[in-house]
């Protein structure tokens, strides 16, 4: 049977990855699907984000429209994972008990205006369990992943099922066009997008350590920093974290953060210390989320000069929530791309 279509995914990150995978489903035999993307899992770069993340899921109070959007996308992802890592061990999902500490809680957090409360095993934790400095916190069940593994199982998978891949630098999205000579719809999960002046980077330095972890803890500092520990399934260490730096481009290790991090994370949880009362470090991480003005952009667009008739449909722009809000944003790119949802140009979420 003669192929009819190509369908190419600009991005082989979270993004990119998930939805090439619902696509694929969805896609009938004569349709090809082609991931075009200048790093791949297993390589490294400052500028592909998905292996540098911890990675877990932490609910947040969801007040603007836009957090209501992120919500009930990562309302799709939990609840997918959960079958995931029911089936799929060697995936790199595990689910475990989270813990949230706030040190200056907004009123969101004191009023618990959605997010949280539709959580499994979600509780408000005692004064009484609460560490030094801490007014507020929670307890609930999370996912944690081992973000590397889990990225090269779902390019496993994606291959495994007949997709296609290209390494290549795109200069532009439309050069997305010419990969074949059959493709009317181009899917651009670049991360950063092509030139979008609302996008942005949020730089953040963390260590991976191999201190074991059993939970995954978040804690609001009073300088409003944040301290977390998210442990890698599959032997993957832990990840001691860390700082969310916006427009900064620093791409060298402080090693005076990494005392600091290393430093807060042993105040608020010793137990994670070796018999010698120190962390295990294996190496420094410094990554860039992909941070859109006004929530990732998630929307059609159509291009063509004489009749617009080709399709980009765009999802790039996460920060630091790509994992968490992945299967949701993969399954409203399948809407889009075959025209389930409206196409019109708006502004994202
Ligand atoms: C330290 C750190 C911790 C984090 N922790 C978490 C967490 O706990 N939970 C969570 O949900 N998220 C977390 N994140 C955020 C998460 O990593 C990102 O939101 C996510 O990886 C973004 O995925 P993406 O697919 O949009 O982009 P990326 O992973 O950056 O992938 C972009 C893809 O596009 C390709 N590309 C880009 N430009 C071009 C071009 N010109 N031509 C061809 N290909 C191109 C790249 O090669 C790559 O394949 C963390 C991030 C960092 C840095």
């Amino acid at each position: 049977m003669p192929k009819k279509e190509t369908i190419v995914v600009v991005g082989a990150g979270i993004l990119g990855l998930t939805s090439a995978l619902r696509i694929q489903e969805r896609a009938d035999s004569k349709t090809e699907i082609l991931i075009v993307a200048r790093e791949f899992p297993s390589d490294r770069s400052i500028d592909y984000a998905s292996p540098w993340a911890g990675a877990h899921y932490r609910p947040i109070p969801a007040t603007t429209p836009q957090d209501i959007k992120e919500h009930a996308l990562s309302r799709v992802t939990y609840q997918l994972l959960k079958q995931e890592a029911a089936v799929e061990p060697a995936a790199g999902i595990i689910f475990l008990d989270g813990f949230d500490y706030l040190q200056t809680p907004s009123d969101a957090y004191v009023e618990l205006r959605g997010g949280y409360a539709e959580i499994d095993g979600f509780r408000l934790l005692e004064k009484a369990e609460l560490p030094e400095g801490s007014v507020w916190g929670a307890k609930y069940r999370t996912w944690c992943l081992n973000s590397p593994v889990y990225c090269a199982h779902l390019l496993r998978k994606f291959v495994l099922k007949g997709g296609k891949t290209k390494r290549h630098r795109l200069n532009s999205i439309e050069e997305a066009f010419s990969m074949a000579s059959d493709i009317n719809t181009v899917v651009n999960c670049s991360g950063f997008g092509f030139g979008d002046p609302n996008v942005f980077t949020t730089r953040g330095q963390t260590c991976l350590v191999s201190n074991p972890c059993d939970r995954t803890i978040t804690q609001q500092n009073s300088d409003g920093s944040w301290s977390f520990v998210i442990p890698r399934p599959l032997h993957g260490g832990t990840i001691v974290g860390g700082t969310k730096e916006p427009n900064d481009w620093t791409s060298e290790v402080s090693l005076e953060t990494r005392d600091v991090i290393l430093q807060r994370v042993a105040t608020m949880f010793p137990q994670i210390l070796n018999a010698e009362g120190k962390f295990d470090v294996v190496e420094d991480i410094v990554g860039r989320r992909p941070t859109r003005r006004g929530g990732l952009r998630l929307e059609v667009e159509w291009v063509g000069e004489a009749d617009a008739s080709r399709k980009i449909v765009h999802a790039y722009g996460a920060g630091g929530r790509g994992y968490e809000l992945s299967w949701g944003v993969a399954k409203e790119v399948v809407e889009l791309v075959y025209g389930d949802k409206t196409s019109k140009m708006k502004s994202s979420l």
